[in-house]
């Protein structure tokens, strides 16, 4: 047997409890996994509320992550004993995930444990942290330098924020942070930022063109903060966009396309390939700052999880959680 968070959906509604389950209950695969950690992403949040459908099986164990080591494998890249991280690719979803002690998966999803990482570090990073590590590199793809002039990073208090903070500091640039939160302008600052700006500059409907003033920008929030951020960002700037905090919606023009050459650059981390997940972990060893890591992070069991899934959408959680599976 084995402890997991588990969703439900039936005639008694929608909820996600800890269970104790047989190892019956894992679903197919060709790798098991015992997991040390997990974490709690925003759609992690999405699952264990039930605020948007993001579960598409039930019941389902959520968890988007897991680092753990390999127990039982069927498949060529891996044998028992391995250190493993998974993310994404619909785990957590339509397929049994890492908030849970064990897992059953397809071993074409998993990625060794980068080396230089602790299974606890790869979860303190987790499917944010690998989000943020590429939009900095598609603002490098295309071309941003530490030269080009200041990055903005947007829901700059959460997971994918704070690690793009970290990182593009330790790379050089002049990072401002967009948070509706200044109480944490320290946080932000102690990260790397160099200035600290309020959200609700940007989150109110907006002109086509603003001031430019962003070399590139990080953005986690959609909506009117994404519209907003690509009409002040500066003559053939980039945007990389990976999220929805305020909504899923683009209330955009053309304008900072066909008037600036701005690039809007889209980022998924769920079904990007092996390759390029190992590029971004291998960047992640190199560029990121454990120290700063556990700064932006804090540990929970899997019973506290299930609290922190309404904080997280509520926008309440800061930086990243790891769940100790075990603890
Ligand atoms: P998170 O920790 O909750 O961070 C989101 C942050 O956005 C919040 O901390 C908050 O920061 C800000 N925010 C929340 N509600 C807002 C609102 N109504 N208006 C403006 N800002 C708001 O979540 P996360 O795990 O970092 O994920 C961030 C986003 O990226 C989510 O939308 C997630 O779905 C998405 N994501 C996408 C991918 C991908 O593959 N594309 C991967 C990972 C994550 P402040 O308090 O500092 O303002």
């Amino acid at each position: 047997t084995y402890q997991a968070l588990q969703i439900q959906k039936d005639d008694a509604g929608y909820r996600c409890t800890l269970q104790t389950l047989d190892d019956s209950a894992l679903p197919e695969g060709d790798v098991t996994v015992q997991v040390d950690y997990s974490t709690l992403n925003y759609k992690d949040g999405l699952a264990i509320t039930g605020k948007s459908p993001v579960v598409r099986k039930f019941p389902l164990t959520p968890g988007i992550d897991l680092a753990g080591t390999v127990t039982d494998s069927q498949h060529p890249l891996f044998k028992a004993g391995d250190q493993v991280v998974l993310n994404g690719w619909g785990v957590g979803e339509s397929h049994s995930g890492g908030l849970a002690q064990k897992a059953r998966l397809k071993g074409d999803w998993l990625v060794k444990l980068p080396t230089g990482f602790t299974p606890r570090q790869a979860m303190a990073i987790g499917t944010a942290g690998y989000t943020a590590m590429l939009c900095v590199m598609a603002l490098e793809k295309h071309g941003v330098t530490a030269a080009s002039g200041d990055i903005l990073v947007t829901g700059a208090g959460g997971g994918v924020g704070s690690v793009a903070i970290a990182l593009l500091a330790k790379l050089g640039y002049r990072v401002v942070a967009s948070t509706g939160r200044l109480q944490e302008a320290d946080y932000l600052r102690q990260l790397g930022a160099a200035d600290v700006m309020d959200r609700a500059e940007l989150s109110a409907p907006g002109k086509p063109l603003a001031k430019e003033r962003w070399a590139g920008v990080v953005d986690t929030v959609g909506s009117h903060t994404l519209a907003n951020a690509c009409a002040s960002t500066k003559y053939g700037g980039v945007v990389t966009a990976c999220g929805l905090a305020q909504g899923m919606d683009f209330p955009s023009s053309v304008a900072p396309f066909i008037l600036r050459g701005v690039t809007l650059a889209g980022i998924d981390s769920v079904m990007a390939p092996r390759a390029v997940r190992e590029a971004a972990w291998a960047r992640l060893a190199q560029d990121l700052d454990t120290v700063q890591l556990e700064r932006m992070t804090r540990e929970v069991g899997l019973a506290e999880a299930i609290g922190l899934g309404a904080e997280i959408l509520a926008g309440q959680v800061r930086g990243r959680v790891v769940v100790n599976v075990n603890g």
